[in-house]
């Protein structure tokens, strides 16, 4: 993705647009707001150089409220039109956002050929195990036998593994963050940005509205006797995801099968990178084949003026 150094070092409102916000008080994703604008500010990355794009869900609101060129897409269909716009100009950065329920339930089919295809772009999941935005339905991450309080029983079905999901679909970067820590999270969402390839961060997020499970305190495990928290760190506890060598096949299976042991953890729930590889992303085979938008994106070719002749004296 492009990062570029502009001549005055642009500050953290220089990513806020002046709409109103109409969240909840006290909403996970005011925090994850912050982390997005905190790790744009620290890559230094031009509001005209940055395209994001969201899902339907309170999170689909999230490009309303950043400075930069903003498309609020589909239920479910966020990664087609991230991925659409990232080749169409290579030369942006590209941020797709979404909710669990967006993206893990109807758009898990996308989830998958996302990660498969390893485009560059960072996809933030704001993953709150409920639907807020149509009030608080159970969403493919509430596990078995959870009832939140806009619930009239149990959940009946288990819940999904997002980070084993993206394991096995390819993300070549996969992390987890929290949103009542931005600078954490802004920090993870940095490197996601920096990575060249799919990378997901899922993103733990409070709704103080309808999921009564999950809390802030719950997080903070203040209903535990000794007051620990629910959340670790991997890298504290010298947990290193990063794979070294990415043409040996055994490191790299090695290293998912760790990620993925470490995403069944619960209480603690490990936070940070859980899997990170240099692998060949999908704008790295399509130069293959079109040298010439390695150079100038697509968005930039006189497509009209394109000599298809040759295409088609090859079809006859
Ligand atoms: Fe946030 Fe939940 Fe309110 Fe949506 S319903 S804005 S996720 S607190
Ligand atoms: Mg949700």
């Amino acid at each position: 993705m492009s990062i570029n150094t502009p001549a005055k070092p642009l500050v953290l409102k220089d990513y806020k647009s002046d709409l109103h916000n109409d969240w909840c008080p006290g909403c996970g994703d005011f925090g994850i707001l912050t982390g997005i604008q905190m790790a744009l500010q620290q890559l230094q990355i031009e509001p005209d150089k940055l395209a994001v794009y969201s899902g339907i869900g309170c999170s689909g609101k999230t490009p309303h409220y950043i400075n930069g060129y903003g498309f609020h897409t589909l239920h479910g269909r966020v990664l087609t039109v991230a991925t659409g716009g990232r080749l169409a100009n290579t030369d942006l950065t590209v941020l797709a956002l979404g909710g669990d329920g967006d993206g893990y339930g109807i758009g898990a089919g996308y989830f998958v050929g996302a990660g498969r295809r390893n485009a560059d772009f960072a996809y933030i999941v704001h993953n709150n195990n409920v639907y807020g935005l149509t009030k608080g339905q159970a969403s493919p991450t509430l596990s078995k036998g959870k009832k939140t309080k806009s619930m009239p029983e149990q959940a009946i079905q288990d819940g999904i593994n997002p980070i084993a999901m993206a394991v096995a679909a390819g993300y070549t970067f996969i992390a987890r963050a929290y949103a009542l820590e931005p600078k954490y999270t802004a920090d993870i969402i940095a490197r996601a940005i920096q990575h060249k390839g799919s990378a997901l961060v899922d993103v733990l997020q409070t709704c103080p509205t309808y999921n009564d499970l999950y809390t802030k305190e719950w997080y903070e495990g203040a209903d535990l006797a000794e007051k620990k928290s629910r959340l670790y760190k991997l890298e504290e506890r010298g947990y290193d995801g990063k794979v070294q060598d990415p043409t040996d096949a055994q490191e790299i299976v090695a290293k998912k099968a760790a990620a993925v042991a470490r995403s069944y953890e619960r209480e603690p729930i490990p936070l940070g990178v859980y899997y990170e590889a240099a692998l060949p992303t999908y704008e790295d085979e399509i130069y293959k084949r079109i040298p010439a938008m390695k150079d100038t994106p697509l968005a930039e070719m006189d497509t009209f003026k394109r000599d298809v002749q040759p295409l088609l004296e090859a079809m006859r």
